[in-house]
C-alpha cells in the first residue's frame, strides 16, 4: 500500500468544543441531574429563547422531532398538506409524513437556494395547512413574501432553522420570523448539544401544548393522568449543559466560521465555483461552506472529483441533498416548479460541501482551493 501524500485529513464538519463545554457537562454529571430535569435545561431554554428573540423555547431530543411536534401541536395531521422546499434535508419531509400529513414540494430559487415564494401561491390547495421554509445552509428564506402569502391564506408558518442558528432577516433573528421554528443541535450544526433540538415561538398557548406533548401528555394537575397520547421527546440536562456553553461561545464560533468562509472566497477567486449566496441585506450565517461547480459539470464528473479529493488528497466533501422528489417515498408528492428540470435538481447535481470545521487553518483552505483548481482544469481538458 502506498502512503497518502497528504498529512492531515480534512473532514467536512467537526464540532467546535472548548473547556467550557467540558466543565458544564462535568458539572451536570457531578450534580446527578443527568436526565431531562435540571438547571441546565431551564438555563438553555431561557438563553436560547433570548438568542432567537422569541418569548418561548422548548428543548427537545432532536431537530426532526422538533418539526414533528410543532406540526402535531398545531393539530396538523391526516388529510392536510404542508408546503416544503424540494431541496432540504430529508427530515423536513419525514416530519410531515410522521404527522400523517402530505408534503407538497416547492422548488427553490437559484439565487438563495431556498423556497421560491413565487411558486407558493399556486401550490396552495383547500387542504394546505402550513408552510415550512428552510433556511438552507444558513441563508434565510424570503420570509416577508412567505409570511404575506400565509397570512392571506390562513396558513401556519414553521421555520426549519436547523442550519441557521443566529442568522437574521431584515435584522430579526431566525426563530422569530414565523408562528414557530424548529432547530437542530446535531453534532455538525452551528450550535450543538450532540443530539438535540428546540421549538421557539411567541405563542404561550402553543408553547404550553408543545411542552405537554413532549413529556407524555401528562396532566399538570394529576400525575400519571394523560388526557392525550404524547411523546417522550425530551432533551437531557447533559445535552443542555453542552448547549449552554455553546451559546455562551456563539460569537466566537460564528467569527471563526465567517473567517473560514472568507478564506475560501479569497482562495477561490477566479475559480468557476460560486460559494454560499450572500443575501442583499446580509444576515446569513455559514453552516457549511457550499459551492456550485460550473453548469456544464455532469453528475459523474462531480462524483469523480469528490472521490479523488478524498482518496488522493484527504479532502472530505459531501454532495448537496438529493431533492426530496428524487427519493422514493416523496417521488409522487405534488410539486410546484417552473420547468421540467427543477432548480433543486440542478443545484443538487453540481453542489458540494467543502471542509467547514473551525479547526481548519488558512493554509488548509489554500490547499483545498489548489486541488479544486487542478481538478476543474482536468475536467475542462477532458
Ligand atoms: C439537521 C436538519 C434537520 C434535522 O435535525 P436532527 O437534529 O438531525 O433531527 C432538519 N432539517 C434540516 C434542514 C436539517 O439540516
Amino acid at each position: 500500500m502506498t502512503s497518502p501524500i497528504y498529512t492531515k485529513f480534512l473532514s467536512v464538519a467537526e464540532p467546535d468544543l472548548s473547556e467550557l463545554e467540558e466543565r458544564y457537562v462535568l458539572e451536570a454529571v457531578r450534580s446527578g441531574w443527568i436526565s431531562s430535569i435540571g438547571a441546565f435545561i431551564d438555563r438553555f431554554e431561557q438563553s436560547f429563547a433570548k438568542f432567537c428573540d422569541a418569548k418561548h423555547a422548548v428543548a427537545v431530543a432532536n431537530g426532526t422531532v422538533a418539526l414533528h411536534l410543532a406540526l402535531v401541536a398545531k393539530g396538523i395531521g391526516p388529510g392536510d398538506e404542508v408546503l416544503i422546499p424540494d431541496l432540504t434535508f430529508v427530515a423536513t419531509g419525514s416530519a410531515v409524513r410522521h404527522a400523517g400529513a402530505e408534503p407538497v414540494l416547492v422548488d427553490v430559487r437559484p439565487d438563495d437556494w431556498c423556497m421560491d415564494p413565487d411558486l407558493v401561491e399556486n401550490a396552495i390547495s383547500p387542504r394546505t395547512k402550513a408552510i415550512i421554509p428552510v433556511h438552507l445552509f444558513g441563508h434565510p428564506a424570503r420570509m416577508n413574501e412567505i409570511r404575506g402569502i400565509a397570512q392571506r391564506n390562513g396558513l401556519f408558518v414553521l421555520e426549519d432553522a436547523a442550519e441557521a442558528h443566529g442568522a437574521t432577516y431584515h435584522g430579526k433573528p431566525v426563530g422569530s420570523l414565523g408562528d414557530a421554528a424548529a432547530f437542530s443541535f446535531y453534532g455538525n450544526k452551528l450550535v450543538t448539544t450532540g443530539e438535540g433540538g428546540a421549538i421557539t415561538t411567541n405563542d404561550a398557548e402553543f408553547a404550553a401544548r408543545v411542552r405537554f406533548l413532549k413529556d407524555h401528555a401528562m396532566s399538570k394537575e394529576r400525575r400519571y393522568y394523560h388526557p392525550d397520547v404524547g411523546y417522550n421527546y425530551r432533551m437531557t440536562n447533559l445535552q443542555a449543559a453542552l448547549g449552554c456553553a455553546q451559546l455562551e461561545r456563539y460569537e466566537q464560533i460564528r467569527r471563526s466560521k465567517d473567517r473560514l468562509l472568507n478564506w475560501y472566497r479569497e482562495a477561490m477567486q477566479g475559480l468557476p465555483i460560486s460559494l454560499n449566496p450572500i443575501p442583499p441585506n446580509g444576515g446569513a450565517v455559514c453552516w457549511l461552506v457550499a459551492g456550485l461547480l460550473p453548469e456544464t459539470t455532469t453528475y459523474a464528473q462531480r462524483e469523480g472529483l469528490m472521490h479523488r479529493l478524498r482518496s488522493q488528497h484527504g479532502i472530505d466533501t459531501r454532495p448537496f441533498f438529493v431533492p426530496l422528489s428524487k427519493n422514493p417515498p416523496y417521488a409522487n408528492c405534488r410539486r410546484a416548479q417552473e420547468s421540467r428540470k427543477s432548480v433543486a435538481e440542478d443545484l443538487a447535481e453540481r453542489g458540494i460541501c467543502l471542509p467547514s470545521s473551525n479547526s481548519l487553518a488558512q493554509e488548509d483552505v489554500v490547499r483545498i482551493a489548489k486541488c479544486l483548481a487542478d481538478e476543474l482544469a482536468a475536467i475542462a481538458r477532458a
